[in-house]
């Protein structure tokens, strides 16, 4: 694992994070850099990491700010309850399956870390 590289993906969503309501622009900017930085450094961003950013605009997803929140009722295909995250800038939406006991892939093997190395 990259250590400078994970501490600067770090840093980048922190400072994405707090210029998004005053400069949405440089927020995009700041998930550009940090998505090309874990390319060239061949480090997997966390999903936690991942479902802080906008997969297509690239700007950070602040809740009232930038993003909406909305829970649906069994839409998933089993039935389970999704939440769906809406960017407002380029109105993009994400699925996530609301499941009781769900645990990520991640989770289940005893590696909860920000950032990991592929
Ligand atoms: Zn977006």
């Amino acid at each position: 694992m990259n250590q400078s590289s994970s501490n600067r993906i770090n840093f980048l969503v922190q400072a994405s994070e707090s210029v998004v309501q005053s400069n949405p622009e440089l927020s995009q900017y700041y998930g550009r850099v940090m998505t090309t930085l874990a390319e060239k450094s061949s480090t997997k961003m966390d999903i936690t990491i991942k479902r802080r950013i906008c997969k297509k605009c690239l700007v950070a997803l602040v809740p009232g700010v930038n993003c909406t929140y909305r829970i649906r009722r069994k839409t998933s295909k089993k039935g389970h309850p999704t939440q769906v995250i809406t960017c407002s800038a380029c109105s993009t939406s994400q699925c996530l399956i609301l499941k009781r006991n769900y645990k990520l892939k991640c989770e289940t093997h005893g590696k909860v870390t920000m950032l990991q190395a592929k």
